[in-house]
Order: C-alpha cells, then structure tokens, then sequence
C-alpha cells in the first residue's frame, strides 16, 4: 500500500551552535545543517536563523512537527523558554508561537536534557526500557526521566534538575545560586575544580597535562592520569564516583528505574567510570532495589538532541 512519507525535523538549539535535521518516519536522517549561535543577539535573529535552517533542511518537503530542544527553563505547554541558559537576553521567548506562525507547522519545545532523555529512550541506550532515568554529567548535570513509556515534564515542565538536587548543604555554591547541590559535587566542573585545588601543593601528572594545553584542565585530563596510575587524578575520581553514585542511588530509590543511561563528556571515560559506578551505587542503595537496574553508556552521540526533539513528533517505530 501507498504511504505517504512524513518528515519531521529536529532542532538542537546550544548557546554556541544551532543544529537542525531531517528525519524521515523510520528516523533517518535525510540532511543535517549546522550554524553557530553567536552574531544573532536577540531571541528575534535566532528564531529567524532556525527559520532560515528548516526551510533549508526539509528542501521544500511537507513537514508534521518541528521539535526543539532549548537550553534552560522551558514551559513545553506553552512552548516558551523562560531563560534560555547560555542564551543571553532570553528572557519568556514564545518561540513555539512565533515559529508556528512561520512556518505553519506545529512546533514542540523541550529542555534540551529532557530531549537527549527521550532521544536515549526512542532510539539510544535506553530502547526497550520501561522505565529510563537520563543522567549527562558535562559542565553541570542534567536529566531526563521516562516513566511507564512517557517522557516526564511535571507542571511547568521543568522536572528532571536531578543536578541542582541538594546532596550536602555545607558544600560549594552552586550556578543556581545556592549551596550543595549535586552537580558541585559530580560534574565534569566540579571533577576539574577538586584537581586544581589538590594541584596546588602536590606533584601530579596533570599540570604537564594542563601545560601542554594552554594551562586549562579538563575532566577528561582528570581520567587520562588516572589511567596512568597518579595518585592526585585517582583521588578525585574516587571522591567523584562516590557522589555520582550518591545521586544514582537516590534517583534509583526515587523512580524505581529499570535502566539508568549515563551521557555528557564525563560518560566517554568508560571502563576509567563504569565498573565502578556501579559498584558503588549497588551499595549505597537500599537492599531491595539491588540487582533491579543497570548502569549503562548512552548509545547517541552529538546529535542526540536532534534525534530526540524530532521523536517528540515520531517514536520511529518502524526501525
Ligand atoms: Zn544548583
């Protein structure tokens, strides 16, 4: 029987870059563009810029949906970003209105974790999972929560800051203003802030890895020491692991996950954070919740945001 194909496409808008996609209705990706963010200052230039990139992806195909995937606090009912993290000047951007009004199109927009999240669920690491918990450790820490097959939002859609969480009061001050919260404990950030205090009166591998890259540290640098066996980068990837496992047992006593899906720079370190993870989130949670999940590498990689923003449209049952 004929069917008529139905295009979707996918928006990542980052506060560096713009990404928008094409996906057919088995998930194939049919074109891909990228632009950078910075040179459109107001929220106007960038919805025209995105504009401009799905006119141009979808080559004058009919569309069902534009789904987007927003830094920041986004009310998905509404579709407005109510301040657009990474994105100054955002402040209560009606962009599904605006958009619709373009293009003619309905247009979804999501916080860009919830996303990655349903991106993970539909297509990535988290396939065939029930109930998936997203957890991307990068800069800060985000999440995406998937119950019974739907993504969760809550009432203003803004569920999900697993990472602003509080875990230890006493702790550093945090983005968002206030103290303790998980990501100062377990993000890439904070796995590069633990190491450059301890840098400071020990001998350790990672300043020549500073030095040979213009002096920044990284988290990736943190693991690429450990592998080498030094003390410092072991230290603070063992008081890392320890936190993220803290955050992991409480998320598992809280939605009862069948499967946690690990994303962000921070998850690249492997078989450096895995073994371990797992290790230390089975004991800290509480005896029946053993054994009931796993702890895996997301599946998707940069266009994760793509895939899942276009699946808010499509659950590219067919593949
Ligand atoms: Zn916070």
């Amino acid at each position: 029987m004929h069917k008529v194909e139905s295009y979707v496409v996918g928006i990542d808008l980052g506060g560096t870059k713009i990404a928008a996609a094409l996906f057919d209705s088995n998930g194939t990706l049919v074109n891909r563009e990228q632009m950078e963010t910075s040179g459109a200052r107001t929220a106007e230039e960038v919805v025209e810029r995105m504009i401009g990139m799905i006119r141009s992806v979808s080559e004058g195909r009919l569309l069902t949906g534009v789904g987007l995937a927003s830094p920041g606090a986004v009310n998905s009912r509404d579709g407005i970003v109510i301040n657009g993290t990474n994105l100054p000047e955002w402040d209560n951007v009606p962009l599904k209105q605006w958009m619709e009004a373009a293009l003619k199109v309905e247009v979804q927009v999501v916080n860009d974790a919830n996303a990655a999240a349903w991106g993970e669920y539909v297509r990535g690491a988290g396939k065939g999972s029930e109930n998936m918990v997203y957890v991307t450790f990068s800069t800060g820490i985000g999440a995406g929560i998937v119950m019974d097959g739907k993504l969760i939002l809550g009432t203003e859609s803004f569920a999900g800051e697993l990472g602003h969480n509080i875990i230890d009061p006493s702790g550093s001050l945090c983005s968002c203003g206030r103290y303790g919260c998980w990501e100062v404990f377990a993000s890439g950030t904070a796995i590069r802030d633990t190491a450059l205090k301890l840098m400071e009166n020990r001998a350790t591998l990672l300043s020549e890895l500073a030095n040979a890259n213009g002096g920044k540290l990284t988290a990736q640098h943190v693991f690429e020491a450990m592998k080498l066996n030094d003390p410092v980068a072991i230290e603070v990837i063992d008081r890392a692991i320890q936190y993220m496992a803290l955050g992991l047992a409480n998320v598992v006593h809280t939605f009862n996950p069948d499967r946690i899906v690990i994303g962000g720079g921070v998850s690249k370190a492997g078989d450096l954070l895995f073994p371990a993870l797992r290790e230390k989130t089975e004991e800290l949670v509480m005896t029946p919740y053993r054994g009931t999940y796993r702890i895996v590498s997301a599946g998707l990689k940069d266009n994760v945001g793509l895939i899942g923003a276009a699946a808010l449209f499509h659950t590219f049952e067919a593949e």
